[in-house]
């Protein structure tokens, strides 16, 4: 069983063909909603893939809240652990134009989760195979989880984006540690291959189609990507991270279990949409071949 403590946001996606500028109001031609937020993105990635996914998180009584729920339960995930709150879900405000974007993201409900909420699931916690995590949530609420899982013995995934919200306090207590090479320029400094060599087999750095790297103990390895023709990368990370997650919580070793992450989110490339391109562990095991 896989915990995922994290954010559920819905993504409200404007396309327009030009930004406007401050002031003036531009027509757009294109408006979507699609569930969202890294956490439940890499939820339903392990999800897909066949892990026993439950979330923890929250969302408003809105209806967006409504409707992230029952996809979430249309994946399979347990949900027990979302509250409701008689507030907004959160979102993310995503225009796009001129082929870059300009998001927003507004936490609502995913802040609202407390340390004494964590508390109140040591239980959960305890029982899982593998925790995981982002940094979607309110700081103290990740450390706390941490702390529990590290005081259970149970395995955590930190994927610490947005990097931001990261602080050197976590670093003695999570398993595994996932930055895309921005975030760990970020975490690290120019020098994270130096880090690397700090964390042996628990730090792991994705570097887009290269794949992903990491120290063994005695030599760095890199972990080849599967090469695809990409038609959105939205989400590759988090198909990484659900995937690592699956992989880890039933037993493979660390550098299968990157070698499976690289193949499961080479195929989620291949779609648009975070979760639109998740794959099923079938195609997974087609592209190791
Ligand atoms: P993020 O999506 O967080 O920015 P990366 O860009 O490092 O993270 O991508 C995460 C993982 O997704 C990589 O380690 C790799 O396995 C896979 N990936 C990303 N882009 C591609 C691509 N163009 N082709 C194949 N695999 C990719």
């Amino acid at each position: 069983m896989i915990t995922v403590v994290g954010s559920i946001n819905m993504d409200l996606v404007v396309q327009t063909d030009r930004f406007p500028k401050q002031g003036e109001t531009a027509l757009g031609n294109l408006y979507k909603t699609v569930p969202g937020g890294k956490g439940a993105n890499q939820a339903v990635a392990a999800a897909r893939l066949g892990s026993d996914v439950h979330m923890i998180g929250a969302v408003g009584q809105d209806a967006f809240g409504t409707e992230l729920l029952t996809g979430l339960e249309t994946e399979g995930i347990q949900v027990q652990g979302v509250k409701r709150i008689n507030g907004a879900s959160g979102i993310a405000n995503i225009l796009l134009s001129e082929g870059d974007n300009r998001i927003i993201v507004v936490p609502g409900a995913n802040y609202s989760v407390t340390t004494g909420e964590i508390e109140g699931f040591t239980k959960q916690l305890a029982a899982s195979d593998l925790v995981m995590m982002q940094l979607e949530m309110p700081i103290p609420v990740i450390q706390r989880t941490l702390e529990i899982c590290h005081e259970n013995g149970v395995p955590t995934i930190l994927n610490p984006a947005p990097a931001s919200g990261f602080t050197a306090d976590f670093l003695p207590y999570c398993t595994y540690l996932t930055p895309n090479e921005t975030e760990a320029e970020e975490i690290f400094g120019g020098n994270w291959e130096q880090a690397l060599e700090e964390y042996p087999n628990r730090l792991v750095v994705t570097l887009g189609q290269k794949g992903a790297q990491f120290f063994d103990g005695e030599k760095h390895v890199i972990v080849e990507g599967f090469p695809t023709e990409a038609v959105d990368t939205t989400g590759a990370g988090d198909t990484f991270n659900g995937a690592l997650a699956a992989a880890i919580a039933e037993g493979q070793d660390f550098e299968q279990a990157v070698r499976f992450a690289n193949a499961a989110a080479s195929l989620s490339v291949e779609k648009f949409g975070a979760q639109g391109g998740m794959p099923e562990r079938d195609a997974v095991l087609g592209r190791m071949g």
